[in-house]
């Protein structure tokens, strides 16, 4: 070995630190601590700077990413530099075992492929398909989930499941895995939610140990990855579940995704990722209808058994809780645990009483077809016109103020606004949240309009 490839070179490592600091401001922190705080600076041969890192995986993401760019700021302060060299080297040849700073060990479980739900998360048991009720706003996701679990060659790829919170996408995904294990025992299911996915991949990293992080998944038959919007803007993150992504697909292995909105609308997430995510099916949860609701509690109440929910009470909370599922689940279990804990019947009186504050914030709570009715009287238009596809500027301008204000006073998301639209596009409402947004700040007599019915409309 060369002699000046020896580390006791000052000079050498005060540099390094030097480029650390200019390189850590570029890729900012996240990144840095990913991909280039794992490199260890051995020395100097010939001309060339020498890392070690512990994976080979990371030594070709540091070779073909940030190479370049370590040996050009080095030249900054030393122009004698003519490139960077990284090798493998397993950490116990490099001395430096997992630091005591480092997180605890991970659970043994999760170094055991064949401990499915270790790698993952726990499925919850009453999240079945025969547990999940139809109806018009989710038969699409429910077929197609049905599909999935039921084929073992990948009918669609991905499945891309979206809809609001509460509706269920996480229930047909551990409805899928339930169905799957019990058919086909042998066939390898992981589920899990995004953030957990990141949080593996960037303990996997600070364990160096990248590449049975990527075993794991990789050797999955079901992939299935919860609530994805929350992998946008972690670049690395993205890459490395891309990567998985694409090898898994390339192996006719299933991959079902969820997030709260469609591949379009998710922020943050590159373009090719996007659009590779929409290559599959998309199916939409839409929101709960009455009949749904109605069906839901239904099948719920005859589940907890014991204390008898009137038919009456049934209906009151379909027409009144019609969030999502969630909400719905939870008022009727405290409408049984009141009924239950102090044994009294349930009534529609109890109902009220025991839903008293939930049933006060959905008064407060405002609709898209309470914004339409107010800005069509207000316009002077007819409230048909909101749907309509009259493009006259006396009708379309205040159907823009009326999406805008649906965005802005409606946790609805842009295409679940659309469709009260007329069934108008998601890229249309986000063009008249724009366009008004532009128009508030140019023109003022516009600029009063849309604030008066803001406020009429919360009251
Ligand atoms: P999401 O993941 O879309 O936010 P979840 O799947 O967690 O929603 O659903 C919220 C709750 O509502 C869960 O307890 C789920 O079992 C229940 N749920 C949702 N949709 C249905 C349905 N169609 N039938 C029965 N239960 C449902
Ligand atoms: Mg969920």
């Amino acid at each position: 070995m060369d002699p000046s490839r020896q580390s006791a070179n000052p000079d050498l490592h005060k540099q390094w630190a030097q480029v650390q600091a200019l390189l850590r401001a570029e890729v900012g922190e996240l990144t840095f601590n990913t991909w280039l705080a794992p490199l260890q600076l051995v020395g100097i041969e010939s001309d060339r700077v020498v890392f070690t890192v512990a994976t080979r995986f990371l030594r070709d993401w540091v070779d073909a990413h940030h190479a370049d760019r370590i040996r050009s700021l080095w030249r900054r302060f030393n122009p004698a530099i003519g490139g960077v060299t990284v090798l493998v080297q397993p950490v116990a040849q490099i001395g430096e075992r997992p630091a005591q700073d480092a997180p605890p060990p991970p659970p043994a479980a999760a170094e055991e492929p064949a401990a499915d739900s270790e790698i993952g998360a726990p499925l919850d048991p009453r999240c079945t398909f025969d547990n999940f009720v139809v109806g018009k706003p989710n038969e699409l996701a429910f077929a197609a989930a049905k599909r999935v679990a039921e084929l073992e060659t990948p009918p669609f790829n991905p499945l891309f499941l979206y809809g609001g919170v509460g509706l269920g996408k996480t229930h047909l995904m551990h409805a899928i895995a339930w169905e799957i294990r019990r058919a086909s025992p042998e066939r390898k299911v992981v589920y899990l939610s995004a953030e957990k996915f990141m949080y593996q991949f960037i303990k996997a990293l600070r364990f160096r140990d990248t590449m049975s992080f990527k075993e794991l998944f990789r050797s999955a038959d079901v992939l299935m990855v919860d609530d994805v919007q929350f992998i946008g803007g972690k670049e690395s993150t993205q890459e490395e579940f891309f990567h998985t992504f694409n090898t898994l697909i390339d192996r006719g292995r299933q991959i079902v995704i969820s997030a709260d909105r469609s591949p379009a609308e998710l922020a943050g997430l590159e373009e090719r990722i996007r659009s590779r995510l929409g290559w599959g099916l998309v199916a939409d949860i839409h929101p709960t209808t009455y009949e749904l609701r109605l069906g839901i509690l239904q099948a719920k109440a005859e589940r907890l058994g014991g204390a008898e929910v009137p038919q009456a009470v049934l209906e009151f909370l379909a027409r009144r809780i019609t969030a999502n599922v969630r909400e719905l689940e939870g008022a009727l279990n405290r409408v049984v645990a009141q009924s239950t804990l102090v044994g009294s019947q349930i009534t529609l009186e109890m109902a009220h009483d025991v839903l008293a504050d939930l049933l006060r914030a959905y008064e407060r709570r405002v609709t898209i077809e309470e914004i339409q009715r107010r800005v069509a009287e207000h316009y002077q238009i007819k409230i048909t016109d909101m749907q309509s596809a009259r493009r006259a500027r006396s009708v379309a301008r205040p159907r823009q103020v009326a999406m805008y204000l649906a965005k802005q006073l409606t946790p609805r998301s842009l295409p679940e606004i659309g469709r009260k639209f007329g069934g108008r596009d998601h890229t249309t409402v986000m063009h008249a949240v724009r366009k008004i947004e532009e128009l508030r700040a140019t023109d003022p007599q516009l600029n009063d309009a849309v604030e008066l019915l803001r406020r009429l409309l919360k009251g």
